[in-house]
């Protein structure tokens, strides 16, 4: 995978000197910038364990470097976030709010199930995407996360649950693929550093035109998502303003070439509001587009916000639905988000609330 090194680099006239925030960095770079500090290599792996396994947020406190060294870049930033609110639903489900070093708040869910602890991160400072249905759409953008703001929310929330996080889902605030760069340098680091398997990681997007399958090229083996929501051009532009000059047709044939770059399935997220797009014959043109296709349908019952009146289909309308799909020989499971009465489920992340 070639991804653009973390730390961001200025040029001196001998070597390439790194700039924290060091958080995100790799065994190899944390190396490299101990040594240009003046420091013995080992102290590398020794920086490396106290970030990503000790959880420091200070070099100072890290107490087996020598006192002086540690006085001399006790200000350098090792790249942690604080939590400035959290919430727990009653189904465990735990939402932060967390600040970043220039104050803007982002928000990240930790879903604990049985055997799993699993993170939703967010990818921007809000979203430029403007999905109708979606709270952090509502809010407005601000700016895309740095490498190390992705991988601090999995590290926060492994610290507070005090359990290892097993699962990694690109769904919280904000368009992965409108920050590439930095969602695949976070991959990297949470695979390498973290300690998490790719096979475990989704990253769900809208689609933007040429980005699945520059994201293809790298080889990855996540889970790329695509939200759909409609089953053609015409509902899908006026659920997703941003949808309408890239042609479902088009996204889909980059799905399609997706899967024969990486051999890995797409899976397909539908959102479910009553009367709009969830009718069966909404099903049977879904069907009929997605046959063949080496995919899966997530069927995702609407979560309500504020701002829209949309309505969340009861139980019937949904099996109706899936039952067409299931006849149509289409792989569909429903997800039942987690975390809704903490306002932490899909779709109703959104900053500065608190
Ligand atoms: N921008 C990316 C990832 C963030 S959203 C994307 O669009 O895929 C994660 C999922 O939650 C998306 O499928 C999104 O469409 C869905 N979602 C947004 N608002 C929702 C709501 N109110 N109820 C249920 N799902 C919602």
């Amino acid at each position: 995978m070639s991804v653009t090194p973390v730390l961001s680099e200025v040029d001196s006239p001998n070597k390439k000197i790194t700039i924290p925030p060091l958080l995100g960095a790799s065994v190899t770079e944390l190396t490299a910038w101990v040594q240009q500090q003046g420091q013995p290599g080992y102290r590398g792996k020794q920086l490396h364990d106290w970030i990503y396994n000790k959880g420091v947020r200070s070099l100072a406190d890290i107490s087996v470097f020598p006192k002086q060294w540690r006085a001399e870049v006790a200000e350098i930033p090792v790249g942690r976030s604080t939590i400035h609110y959290r919430s727990v639903a009653p189904d465990g489900t735990v939402k932060y709010l967390l600040k970043l070093s220039d104050g803007f708040i982002i928000e990240t869910v930790g879903i604990p199930t049985e055997k799993r602890l699993t993170v939703c991160v967010s990818t921007q400072v809000g979203c430029p995407m403007a999905c109708d249905f979606c709270a952090t759409g509502k809010g407005g953008y601000k700016r895309n996360l740095a490498r190390h703001e992705i991988v601090d929310q999995v590290l926060t929330v492994q610290e507070d649950f005090q359990q290892r996080v097993s699962n990694i889902v690109f769904m919280g605030m904000g368009e992965p693929l409108l920050n590439t760069d930095n969602v695949l340098g976070a991959i990297q680091s949470l695979n390498q550093d973290v300690g998490i398997g790719q096979r475990n990681m989704t990253v769900s997007t809208v689609g933007i035109r040429d980005r699945i399958r520059q994201f293809a090229e790298n080889k990855l083996q996540v889970t790329l998502a695509v939200s759909l929501h409609a089953p053609n051009q015409a509902l899908r532009e006026k659920l997703i303003p941003s949808a309408r000059p890239y042609k479902i047709e088009d996204l889909l044939t980059e799905c399609r070439e997706y899967v024969e770059i990486t051999g890995r399935r797409v899976s397909f997220e539908y959102i479910l509001l009553a009367g709009v797009n969830d009718l069966p014959e909404h099903a049977t043109e879904l069907a009929k587009r997605l046959r063949g296709f080496q995919s899966h349908v997530n069927l995702i019952p609407y979560n309500p916000i504020s701002e829209v009146d949309y309505k969340r289909p009861n139980r019937d309308q949904i099996q109706a639905f899936v039952k067409v799909l299931k006849q149509q020989h289409i792989a569909v499971s429903v997800r039942y988000s987690r975390g809704l009465e903490a306002d932490a489920a899909c779709g109703q992340l959104r900053a500065n609330k608190h």
